[in-house]
Protein backbone atom coordinates (compact mmCIF):
# COMPACT_ATOMS: atom_id res chain seq x y z
CA UNK A 1 0.00 0.00 0.00
CA UNK A 2 1.42 3.64 -1.03
CA UNK A 3 0.64 6.42 1.27
CA UNK A 4 0.35 9.29 -0.68
CA UNK A 5 -0.52 12.05 1.94
CA UNK A 6 0.74 13.02 4.75
CA UNK A 7 -1.78 13.22 7.92
CA UNK A 8 -0.26 17.16 8.95
CA UNK A 9 -3.09 19.66 9.13
CA UNK A 10 -5.49 20.78 11.00
CA UNK A 11 -8.72 19.58 9.45
CA UNK A 12 -11.28 21.73 8.23
CA UNK A 13 -14.16 21.74 10.97
CA UNK A 14 -16.41 24.97 9.84
CA UNK A 15 -17.84 25.52 6.61
CA UNK A 16 -16.27 28.43 5.80
CA UNK A 17 -12.57 26.30 6.59
CA UNK A 18 -13.86 23.42 4.49
CA UNK A 19 -14.57 26.18 1.58
CA UNK A 20 -11.21 27.34 1.72
CA UNK A 21 -9.19 23.95 1.27
CA UNK A 22 -11.17 22.77 -1.45
CA UNK A 23 -10.81 24.15 -5.08
CA UNK A 24 -14.38 22.60 -5.75
CA UNK A 25 -17.81 24.09 -4.83
CA UNK A 26 -18.89 23.34 -0.91
CA UNK A 27 -22.51 23.53 -0.69
CA UNK A 28 -25.56 23.31 1.48
CA UNK A 29 -29.59 22.94 1.54
CA UNK A 30 -29.88 26.39 1.09
CA UNK A 31 -27.24 27.35 -2.11
CA UNK A 32 -28.85 27.56 -4.80
CA UNK A 33 -26.50 25.26 -6.81
CA UNK A 34 -27.01 22.39 -4.35
CA UNK A 35 -29.94 20.41 -6.20
CA UNK A 36 -27.83 20.65 -9.31
CA UNK A 37 -24.98 19.33 -8.01
CA UNK A 38 -26.31 16.59 -6.55
CA UNK A 39 -28.97 15.51 -10.01
CA UNK A 40 -28.76 12.45 -10.78
CA UNK A 41 -30.25 9.82 -13.16
CA UNK A 42 -32.90 8.25 -10.85
CA UNK A 43 -34.29 11.43 -9.94
CA UNK A 44 -36.33 8.82 -7.05
CA UNK A 45 -33.30 8.69 -5.19
CA UNK A 46 -32.59 12.41 -4.59
CA UNK A 47 -29.82 12.48 -1.63
CA UNK A 48 -29.94 15.70 0.86
CA UNK A 49 -27.14 15.53 2.94
CA UNK A 50 -25.92 18.43 5.07
CA UNK A 51 -23.26 19.36 3.31
CA UNK A 52 -21.92 18.55 -0.57
CA UNK A 53 -18.16 19.13 -1.82
CA UNK A 54 -17.54 19.15 -5.00
CA UNK A 55 -14.41 17.81 -5.38
CA UNK A 56 -12.23 18.74 -8.40
CA UNK A 57 -8.81 16.42 -6.91
CA UNK A 58 -7.82 14.02 -4.09
CA UNK A 59 -6.81 16.52 -2.18
CA UNK A 60 -10.44 18.12 -2.03
CA UNK A 61 -11.46 14.48 -1.61
CA UNK A 62 -8.63 14.47 1.58
CA UNK A 63 -10.13 17.91 2.81
CA UNK A 64 -14.02 16.68 2.73
CA UNK A 65 -12.92 12.95 4.69
CA UNK A 66 -11.02 14.67 7.37
CA UNK A 67 -14.15 17.31 7.91
CA UNK A 68 -16.65 14.98 8.09
CA UNK A 69 -14.18 12.85 10.67
CA UNK A 70 -13.59 16.46 12.63
CA UNK A 71 -17.48 17.14 12.54
CA UNK A 72 -19.39 13.74 13.24
CA UNK A 73 -20.84 13.58 9.39
CA UNK A 74 -20.88 10.62 7.89
CA UNK A 75 -19.27 10.35 4.46
CA UNK A 76 -20.08 9.02 0.90
CA UNK A 77 -19.63 9.62 -2.74
CA UNK A 78 -22.20 10.17 -5.94
CA UNK A 79 -20.98 10.46 -9.25
CA UNK A 80 -23.83 10.36 -11.81
CA UNK A 81 -26.73 9.19 -9.53
CA UNK A 82 -27.45 6.03 -11.33
CA UNK A 83 -26.86 3.93 -8.27
CA UNK A 84 -27.75 3.95 -4.43
CA UNK A 85 -27.72 6.82 -1.94
CA UNK A 86 -26.46 7.30 1.31
CA UNK A 87 -28.29 5.57 4.03
CA UNK A 88 -29.34 7.75 7.47
CA UNK A 89 -28.64 11.45 8.46
CA UNK A 90 -26.00 13.87 8.90
CA UNK A 91 -24.32 13.87 5.81
CA UNK A 92 -21.59 14.75 3.68
CA UNK A 93 -21.76 13.94 0.45
CA UNK A 94 -18.29 13.65 -2.31
CA UNK A 95 -19.59 14.23 -6.07
CA UNK A 96 -17.02 13.20 -8.11
CA UNK A 97 -18.17 14.71 -11.90
CA UNK A 98 -15.30 16.83 -11.93
CA UNK A 99 -12.57 13.92 -11.52
CA UNK A 100 -13.01 13.27 -15.27
CA UNK A 101 -8.93 12.44 -15.46
CA UNK A 102 -8.17 9.55 -18.57
CA UNK A 103 -5.14 7.83 -19.16
CA UNK A 104 -4.78 5.11 -21.61
CA UNK A 105 -1.87 3.05 -21.83
CA UNK A 106 -2.50 1.47 -25.32
CA UNK A 107 1.12 -0.72 -24.85
CA UNK A 108 0.27 -2.07 -21.51
CA UNK A 109 -3.26 -2.39 -22.07
CA UNK A 110 -4.33 -0.28 -19.13
CA UNK A 111 -6.87 2.36 -18.10
CA UNK A 112 -6.40 5.15 -15.10
CA UNK A 113 -9.64 7.15 -14.63
CA UNK A 114 -10.64 9.53 -12.29
CA UNK A 115 -13.67 9.05 -9.82
CA UNK A 116 -15.91 11.06 -11.86
CA UNK A 117 -15.31 9.35 -15.23
CA UNK A 118 -18.63 7.78 -17.10
CA UNK A 119 -17.90 4.64 -19.61
CA UNK A 120 -19.06 6.33 -22.76
CA UNK A 121 -15.69 8.21 -22.17
CA UNK A 122 -13.63 5.65 -21.62
CA UNK A 123 -14.86 3.38 -24.78
CA UNK A 124 -14.23 6.84 -26.48
CA UNK A 125 -10.84 7.33 -25.09
CA UNK A 126 -9.83 3.29 -25.90
CA UNK A 127 -12.13 2.18 -29.23
CA UNK A 128 -9.10 3.74 -31.21
CA UNK A 129 -6.38 1.72 -29.72
CA UNK A 130 -8.69 -1.06 -30.66
CA UNK A 131 -9.12 -1.85 -27.07
CA UNK A 132 -11.75 -1.87 -24.09
CA UNK A 133 -13.22 -2.40 -21.16
CA UNK A 134 -16.04 -4.57 -19.87
CA UNK A 135 -18.90 -1.91 -20.22
CA UNK A 136 -22.17 -2.83 -18.89
CA UNK A 137 -25.30 -2.05 -20.87
CA UNK A 138 -25.47 1.34 -20.32
CA UNK A 139 -22.33 4.05 -21.08
CA UNK A 140 -23.63 6.59 -18.97
CA UNK A 141 -22.94 4.51 -16.09
CA UNK A 142 -19.88 5.84 -13.58
CA UNK A 143 -16.76 3.45 -13.91
CA UNK A 144 -15.88 3.88 -10.23
CA UNK A 145 -19.60 2.91 -8.82
CA UNK A 146 -20.35 0.16 -11.43
CA UNK A 147 -16.74 -1.05 -10.61
CA UNK A 148 -17.02 -1.44 -7.17
CA UNK A 149 -20.23 -2.95 -7.51
CA UNK A 150 -19.30 -5.65 -9.52
CA UNK A 151 -19.40 -4.46 -12.97
CA UNK A 152 -21.54 -6.90 -15.38
CA UNK A 153 -20.72 -6.57 -18.79
CA UNK A 154 -22.61 -8.40 -21.66
CA UNK A 155 -19.68 -9.60 -22.47
CA UNK A 156 -19.00 -11.13 -18.77
CA UNK A 157 -19.52 -14.77 -19.48
CA UNK A 158 -16.21 -14.59 -21.37
CA UNK A 159 -14.22 -12.14 -19.64
CA UNK A 160 -15.86 -12.27 -16.18
CA UNK A 161 -17.02 -9.42 -13.85
CA UNK A 162 -15.32 -5.87 -14.84
CA UNK A 163 -13.98 -5.80 -10.95
CA UNK A 164 -12.21 -9.10 -12.53
CA UNK A 165 -10.05 -6.95 -14.38
CA UNK A 166 -9.00 -3.75 -11.99
CA UNK A 167 -5.21 -3.21 -11.04
CA UNK A 168 -5.08 -0.51 -8.54
CA UNK A 169 -7.04 1.99 -6.26
CA UNK A 170 -6.69 5.15 -5.06
CA UNK A 171 -8.63 5.84 -1.90
CA UNK A 172 -8.71 8.07 0.90
CA UNK A 173 -9.53 6.37 3.76
CA UNK A 174 -11.16 7.06 7.32
CA UNK A 175 -7.79 8.92 8.60
CA UNK A 176 -7.95 11.34 5.73
CA UNK A 177 -5.10 9.48 4.03
CA UNK A 178 -4.80 9.00 -0.05
CA UNK A 179 -3.60 5.45 -0.20
CA UNK A 180 -2.97 3.31 -3.63
CA UNK A 181 -3.88 0.00 -2.94
CA UNK A 182 -3.26 -2.58 -5.68
CA UNK A 183 -3.77 -6.37 -6.48
CA UNK A 184 -0.68 -7.64 -6.51
CA UNK A 185 0.05 -6.65 -2.86
CA UNK A 186 -2.45 -9.02 -1.68
CA UNK A 187 -4.66 -5.59 0.35
CA UNK A 188 -7.75 -6.91 2.77
CA UNK A 189 -8.50 -3.09 1.20
CA UNK A 190 -9.04 -3.28 -2.32
CA UNK A 191 -10.32 -6.97 -1.89
CA UNK A 192 -12.84 -5.12 0.53
CA UNK A 193 -13.42 -2.06 -1.88
CA UNK A 194 -13.53 -4.47 -4.70
CA UNK A 195 -17.50 -5.96 -4.05
CA UNK A 196 -17.72 -4.95 -1.11
CA UNK A 197 -18.50 -0.96 -2.17
CA UNK A 198 -18.86 0.74 0.65
CA UNK A 199 -17.63 0.87 3.86
CA UNK A 200 -14.07 1.31 3.45
CA UNK A 201 -13.22 4.62 1.54
CA UNK A 202 -13.88 7.42 -1.17
CA UNK A 203 -12.28 6.46 -4.44
CA UNK A 204 -10.27 9.11 -6.29
CA UNK A 205 -9.34 7.14 -9.09
CA UNK A 206 -8.86 3.62 -10.22
CA UNK A 207 -7.03 1.80 -12.82
CA UNK A 208 -7.69 -1.46 -14.83
CA UNK A 209 -7.11 -3.34 -17.38
CA UNK A 210 -7.97 -3.70 -21.21
CA UNK A 211 -9.25 -6.08 -23.57
CA UNK A 212 -8.06 -6.60 -27.39
CA UNK A 213 -11.72 -6.35 -28.47
CA UNK A 214 -12.93 -4.00 -31.57
CA UNK A 215 -16.12 -5.08 -32.79
CA UNK A 216 -18.48 -8.01 -31.67
CA UNK A 217 -21.88 -9.23 -33.32
CA UNK A 218 -24.59 -8.19 -31.26
CA UNK A 219 -27.57 -6.26 -30.75
CA UNK A 220 -31.65 -6.58 -29.62
CA UNK A 221 -34.38 -8.71 -31.07
CA UNK A 222 -38.01 -7.26 -30.21
CA UNK A 223 -41.24 -9.05 -30.54
CA UNK A 224 -44.13 -8.19 -29.62
CA UNK A 225 -45.96 -8.33 -26.26
CA UNK A 226 -48.11 -10.95 -27.64
CA UNK A 227 -45.42 -13.26 -27.98
CA UNK A 228 -43.71 -12.85 -24.76
CA UNK A 229 -44.97 -16.53 -23.28
CA UNK A 230 -43.42 -18.00 -26.76
CA UNK A 231 -40.18 -15.80 -26.61
CA UNK A 232 -39.56 -16.07 -22.46
CA UNK A 233 -39.59 -19.80 -22.70
CA UNK A 234 -37.65 -20.30 -26.03
CA UNK A 235 -34.91 -18.03 -24.44
CA UNK A 236 -34.95 -20.29 -21.53
CA UNK A 237 -34.65 -23.43 -23.62
CA UNK A 238 -32.22 -21.67 -25.53
CA UNK A 239 -29.55 -19.43 -23.33
CA UNK A 240 -27.88 -22.02 -21.25
CA UNK A 241 -26.66 -23.86 -24.72
CA UNK A 242 -24.85 -21.04 -25.53
CA UNK A 243 -20.74 -21.00 -25.50
CA UNK A 244 -18.82 -18.49 -22.85
CA UNK A 245 -18.21 -15.98 -26.03
CA UNK A 246 -21.86 -15.44 -26.06
CA UNK A 247 -23.89 -12.96 -23.39
CA UNK A 248 -27.80 -12.57 -23.52
CA UNK A 249 -30.53 -11.18 -21.95
CA UNK A 250 -34.44 -11.10 -22.44
CA UNK A 251 -36.50 -8.57 -21.13
CA UNK A 252 -40.11 -7.62 -20.80
CA UNK A 253 -40.19 -4.01 -21.42
CA UNK A 254 -43.15 -1.32 -21.44
CA UNK A 255 -42.13 1.91 -23.20
CA UNK A 256 -43.08 5.22 -23.38
CA UNK A 257 -44.98 6.36 -26.29
CA UNK A 258 -41.20 8.41 -27.23
CA UNK A 259 -40.98 9.60 -30.59
CA UNK A 260 -37.25 9.30 -29.90
CA UNK A 261 -37.94 5.43 -30.18
CA UNK A 262 -38.47 3.28 -32.85
CA UNK A 263 -42.00 4.03 -33.99
CA UNK A 264 -43.25 -0.34 -33.57
CA UNK A 265 -41.64 0.42 -30.21
CA UNK A 266 -43.62 3.66 -29.23
CA UNK A 267 -45.79 3.26 -26.03
CA UNK A 268 -45.61 -0.60 -26.18
CA UNK A 269 -45.21 -3.62 -24.24
CA UNK A 270 -42.31 -5.74 -26.05
CA UNK A 271 -40.22 -8.66 -25.40
CA UNK A 272 -36.43 -7.99 -25.95
CA UNK A 273 -33.73 -10.22 -26.75
CA UNK A 274 -30.14 -9.01 -26.34
CA UNK A 275 -27.61 -11.32 -27.95
CA UNK A 276 -23.78 -10.51 -28.07
CA UNK A 277 -21.02 -12.83 -29.76
CA UNK A 278 -17.16 -11.97 -29.54
CA UNK A 279 -16.30 -14.84 -32.40
CA UNK A 280 -17.07 -15.09 -35.88
CA UNK A 281 -20.30 -13.37 -36.98
CA UNK A 282 -21.28 -16.20 -39.10
CA UNK A 283 -21.32 -18.37 -35.93
CA UNK A 284 -22.67 -16.09 -33.90
CA UNK A 285 -25.71 -15.91 -36.63
CA UNK A 286 -25.94 -19.78 -36.37
CA UNK A 287 -26.34 -19.35 -32.57
CA UNK A 288 -28.86 -16.79 -32.02
CA UNK A 289 -30.90 -18.94 -35.31
CA UNK A 290 -33.57 -20.69 -32.71
CA UNK A 291 -34.29 -17.05 -31.12
CA UNK A 292 -34.96 -15.45 -34.41
CA UNK A 293 -37.53 -17.95 -35.33
CA UNK A 294 -39.18 -17.40 -31.90
CA UNK A 295 -41.82 -15.09 -33.02
CA UNK A 296 -42.65 -12.63 -35.50
CA UNK A 297 -39.81 -9.88 -34.96
CA UNK A 298 -41.48 -6.16 -34.66
CA UNK A 299 -37.55 -4.75 -35.05
CA UNK A 300 -34.04 -6.02 -34.89
CA UNK A 301 -30.25 -4.51 -34.71
CA UNK A 302 -28.17 -7.37 -34.51
CA UNK A 303 -25.05 -6.89 -36.48
CA UNK A 304 -21.28 -6.56 -36.32
CA UNK A 305 -20.40 -3.23 -34.21
CA UNK A 306 -17.80 -1.67 -32.76
CA UNK A 307 -17.73 -2.27 -29.11
CA UNK A 308 -18.14 1.24 -28.46
CA UNK A 309 -21.58 1.12 -29.57
CA UNK A 310 -22.44 -1.83 -27.21
CA UNK A 311 -25.59 0.36 -25.47
CA UNK A 312 -27.41 -0.41 -28.79
CA UNK A 313 -27.28 -3.98 -27.33
CA UNK A 314 -29.68 -3.13 -24.74
CA UNK A 315 -31.09 0.00 -25.23
CA UNK A 316 -31.21 1.42 -21.68
CA UNK A 317 -33.06 4.21 -21.34
CA UNK A 318 -31.37 7.59 -21.35
CA UNK A 319 -32.71 8.88 -17.99
CA UNK A 320 -33.32 10.61 -15.73
CA UNK A 321 -36.31 9.17 -14.19
CA UNK A 322 -37.77 7.86 -11.67
CA UNK A 323 -37.29 4.26 -10.85
CA UNK A 324 -37.45 1.99 -8.15
CA UNK A 325 -35.76 -1.65 -9.00
CA UNK A 326 -34.99 -4.76 -7.13
CA UNK A 327 -32.57 -7.64 -8.09
CA UNK A 328 -31.81 -11.15 -7.22
CA UNK A 329 -29.76 -13.71 -8.72
CA UNK A 330 -31.41 -17.51 -9.37
CA UNK A 331 -29.78 -20.81 -9.44
CA UNK A 332 -31.95 -22.14 -12.20
CA UNK A 333 -34.72 -20.96 -14.81
CA UNK A 334 -36.96 -24.16 -15.00
CA UNK A 335 -40.82 -23.58 -16.88
CA UNK A 336 -42.34 -22.56 -14.06
CA UNK A 337 -39.85 -19.97 -13.06
CA UNK A 338 -40.93 -18.27 -16.55
CA UNK A 339 -44.91 -18.93 -15.96
CA UNK A 340 -44.63 -16.75 -12.77
CA UNK A 341 -42.98 -13.97 -14.15
CA UNK A 342 -45.36 -13.97 -16.89
CA UNK A 343 -48.18 -14.21 -14.55
CA UNK A 344 -46.71 -10.80 -12.87
CA UNK A 345 -45.55 -8.96 -15.68
CA UNK A 346 -46.78 -10.76 -18.50
CA UNK A 347 -48.54 -8.56 -21.30
CA UNK A 348 -52.03 -9.06 -19.65
CA UNK A 349 -51.07 -7.17 -16.51
CA UNK A 350 -51.22 -3.31 -16.26
CA UNK A 351 -47.86 -2.77 -14.37
CA UNK A 352 -45.89 -0.15 -13.67
CA UNK A 353 -43.25 -1.80 -14.38
CA UNK A 354 -41.23 -0.27 -17.03
CA UNK A 355 -38.44 -3.66 -17.47
CA UNK A 356 -38.06 -7.20 -16.15
CA UNK A 357 -35.08 -8.56 -17.58
CA UNK A 358 -33.12 -11.85 -17.09
CA UNK A 359 -29.38 -11.97 -17.71
CA UNK A 360 -27.72 -15.37 -18.36
CA UNK A 361 -25.04 -15.52 -15.80
CA UNK A 362 -22.21 -17.97 -15.79
CA UNK A 363 -18.72 -19.02 -17.53
CA UNK A 364 -16.02 -16.87 -16.01
CA UNK A 365 -18.41 -15.17 -13.47
CA UNK A 366 -18.09 -17.79 -11.59
CA UNK A 367 -14.87 -17.52 -10.29
CA UNK A 368 -12.16 -14.29 -9.53
CA UNK A 369 -10.05 -14.36 -12.58
CA UNK A 370 -6.54 -13.73 -10.94
CA UNK A 371 -7.82 -10.75 -9.14
CA UNK A 372 -9.18 -11.34 -5.60
CA UNK A 373 -12.04 -8.69 -4.41
CA UNK A 374 -15.52 -9.52 -2.48
CA UNK A 375 -17.90 -9.39 -5.80
CA UNK A 376 -20.84 -11.40 -4.45
CA UNK A 377 -23.55 -13.36 -6.81
CA UNK A 378 -20.88 -15.70 -8.83
CA UNK A 379 -23.28 -18.54 -7.84
CA UNK A 380 -26.27 -17.61 -9.70
CA UNK A 381 -27.29 -18.88 -13.43
CA UNK A 382 -29.26 -15.74 -14.32
CA UNK A 383 -29.87 -12.46 -12.75
CA UNK A 384 -33.81 -11.17 -12.73
CA UNK A 385 -34.48 -7.46 -12.55
CA UNK A 386 -37.17 -4.98 -11.97
CA UNK A 387 -37.22 -1.80 -12.67
CA UNK A 388 -40.54 0.47 -11.99
CA UNK A 389 -41.50 3.71 -12.88
CA UNK A 390 -43.16 5.33 -10.04
CA UNK A 391 -45.11 8.31 -12.25
CA UNK A 392 -48.43 8.43 -13.44
CA UNK A 393 -51.80 6.99 -12.44
CA UNK A 394 -49.58 3.49 -11.63
CA UNK A 395 -47.20 5.04 -9.57
CA UNK A 396 -48.13 3.89 -6.04
CA UNK A 397 -48.41 0.24 -7.72
CA UNK A 398 -44.35 0.54 -8.45
CA UNK A 399 -42.98 -0.78 -5.33
CA UNK A 400 -45.77 -4.10 -4.79
CA UNK A 401 -44.94 -4.63 -8.69
CA UNK A 402 -41.11 -4.85 -8.09
CA UNK A 403 -41.39 -7.14 -5.17
CA UNK A 404 -44.35 -9.32 -6.76
CA UNK A 405 -41.57 -10.26 -9.12
CA UNK A 406 -38.93 -10.92 -6.84
CA UNK A 407 -41.72 -13.20 -4.40
CA UNK A 408 -42.35 -14.95 -8.25
CA UNK A 409 -38.73 -16.08 -8.45
CA UNK A 410 -38.20 -16.43 -4.50
CA UNK A 411 -38.12 -20.61 -4.77
CA UNK A 412 -34.73 -20.53 -6.95
CA UNK A 413 -33.12 -17.11 -5.46
CA UNK A 414 -29.96 -17.64 -4.50
CA UNK A 415 -28.17 -14.06 -4.32
CA UNK A 416 -27.83 -10.57 -5.80
CA UNK A 417 -25.72 -8.67 -7.70
CA UNK A 418 -24.84 -5.56 -5.49
CA UNK A 419 -25.12 -3.27 -8.13
CA UNK A 420 -28.65 -4.66 -9.13
CA UNK A 421 -29.62 -5.33 -5.85
CA UNK A 422 -32.07 -1.89 -5.34
CA UNK A 423 -32.66 -0.09 -2.28
CA UNK A 424 -32.82 -2.68 0.34
CA UNK A 425 -32.76 -1.85 3.87
CA UNK A 426 -28.50 -1.59 5.24
CA UNK A 427 -29.34 -4.55 7.15
CA UNK A 428 -30.44 -7.09 4.86
CA UNK A 429 -27.10 -6.19 2.66
CA UNK A 430 -24.56 -8.50 4.59
CA UNK A 431 -26.71 -11.45 3.65
CA UNK A 432 -25.39 -10.61 -0.23
CA UNK A 433 -22.27 -12.04 1.04
CA UNK A 434 -21.05 -15.53 2.00
CA UNK A 435 -20.52 -15.71 5.86
CA UNK A 436 -16.54 -15.83 5.48
CA UNK A 437 -16.48 -12.78 2.90
CA UNK A 438 -19.18 -10.75 5.19
CA UNK A 439 -17.19 -11.57 8.48
CA UNK A 440 -13.91 -10.62 6.64
CA UNK A 441 -15.75 -7.60 4.97
CA UNK A 442 -16.98 -6.35 8.11
CA UNK A 443 -13.59 -7.12 9.84
CA UNK A 444 -11.94 -4.81 7.10
CA UNK A 445 -14.02 -1.87 7.51
CA UNK A 446 -13.93 -2.03 11.20
CA UNK A 447 -10.16 -1.87 11.30
CA UNK A 448 -10.22 0.58 8.28
CA UNK A 449 -13.27 2.68 9.75
CA UNK A 450 -13.24 2.16 13.60
CA UNK A 451 -15.52 5.14 13.82
CA UNK A 452 -17.90 4.18 11.01
CA UNK A 453 -17.60 7.62 8.85
CA UNK A 454 -18.19 6.37 5.79
CA UNK A 455 -21.82 5.44 4.90
CA UNK A 456 -23.74 2.32 3.04
CA UNK A 457 -25.72 3.27 0.09
CA UNK A 458 -29.19 1.53 0.03
C1 LIG B 1 -29.49 2.45 -16.83
C2 LIG B 1 -28.60 1.63 -15.92
C3 LIG B 1 -27.89 0.56 -16.47
C4 LIG B 1 -27.05 -0.20 -15.64
N1 LIG B 1 -26.37 -1.27 -16.19
C5 LIG B 1 -25.54 -2.00 -15.42
C6 LIG B 1 -24.83 -3.11 -15.96
O1 LIG B 1 -24.98 -3.46 -17.13
N2 LIG B 1 -24.01 -3.80 -15.13
C7 LIG B 1 -23.83 -3.44 -13.83
O2 LIG B 1 -23.03 -4.08 -13.14
N3 LIG B 1 -24.49 -2.41 -13.29
C8 LIG B 1 -25.36 -1.69 -14.05
N4 LIG B 1 -26.06 -0.67 -13.50
C9 LIG B 1 -25.92 -0.41 -12.07
C10 LIG B 1 -24.75 0.54 -11.80
O3 LIG B 1 -23.52 -0.09 -12.10
C11 LIG B 1 -24.74 0.90 -10.32
O4 LIG B 1 -25.94 1.57 -10.00
C12 LIG B 1 -23.53 1.76 -9.93
O5 LIG B 1 -23.51 1.91 -8.53
C13 LIG B 1 -23.61 3.12 -10.58
O6 LIG B 1 -22.48 3.86 -10.26
P1 LIG B 1 -22.49 5.44 -10.55
O7 LIG B 1 -21.22 5.97 -10.05
O8 LIG B 1 -22.88 5.64 -11.97
O9 LIG B 1 -23.73 5.91 -9.66
P2 LIG B 1 -23.77 6.80 -8.32
O10 LIG B 1 -25.22 6.80 -7.95
O11 LIG B 1 -23.13 8.11 -8.52
O12 LIG B 1 -22.95 5.96 -7.28
C14 LIG B 1 -23.49 4.75 -6.82
C15 LIG B 1 -22.75 4.29 -5.59
O13 LIG B 1 -21.43 3.90 -5.96
C16 LIG B 1 -20.54 4.17 -4.89
N5 LIG B 1 -19.54 5.12 -5.38
C17 LIG B 1 -19.61 5.91 -6.47
N6 LIG B 1 -18.46 6.62 -6.60
C18 LIG B 1 -17.67 6.28 -5.56
C19 LIG B 1 -16.37 6.68 -5.12
N7 LIG B 1 -15.65 7.58 -5.79
N8 LIG B 1 -15.87 6.13 -3.99
C20 LIG B 1 -16.58 5.20 -3.29
N9 LIG B 1 -17.81 4.80 -3.66
C21 LIG B 1 -18.35 5.33 -4.78
C22 LIG B 1 -21.38 4.76 -3.76
O14 LIG B 1 -21.83 3.71 -2.93
C23 LIG B 1 -22.56 5.34 -4.51
O15 LIG B 1 -23.73 5.46 -3.70
C24 LIG B 1 -26.92 0.10 -14.28
C25 LIG B 1 -27.65 1.16 -13.72
C26 LIG B 1 -28.50 1.91 -14.54
C27 LIG B 1 -29.31 3.02 -13.94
Amino acid sequence: MTVTTPDEHVPPTDIADLAAAVRGPVLTPTDAAYAEELAGFNVANQPRPDVVVGATCADDVVAAVRHARATGLRVGARATGHGPVLEGDRHLTVTTSRMTDITIDPVAKTARVGAGVRWRDVVAATAPHGLTGLVGSSSSVGVVGYLLGGGLSPLGRQYGFAADHVLRIEVVTADGVLRTVDASAGSDLFWALLGGRDGCGIVTAIEFGLLDLATVYGGGIFFAGASAAQVLHAWRRWAPTLPVEAGTSVAVLRLPPDPQLPPPLQGQIAVHVRFTFTGDPAIGAQILAPMRAAGPILLENVDVMPVAALDAVHMDPPGPMPSIERGVTVSALPPDAVDALLAVAGPHVASPLAIVEIRLLGGRLRAPQGVPNSVPGRGGSYAVLAIAVPAGPLAAEAAPHVAAVNDAVAPWTDGALLNFVGRVPAVELPALWSADDRDRLAEIRRRHDPAGIFARSV
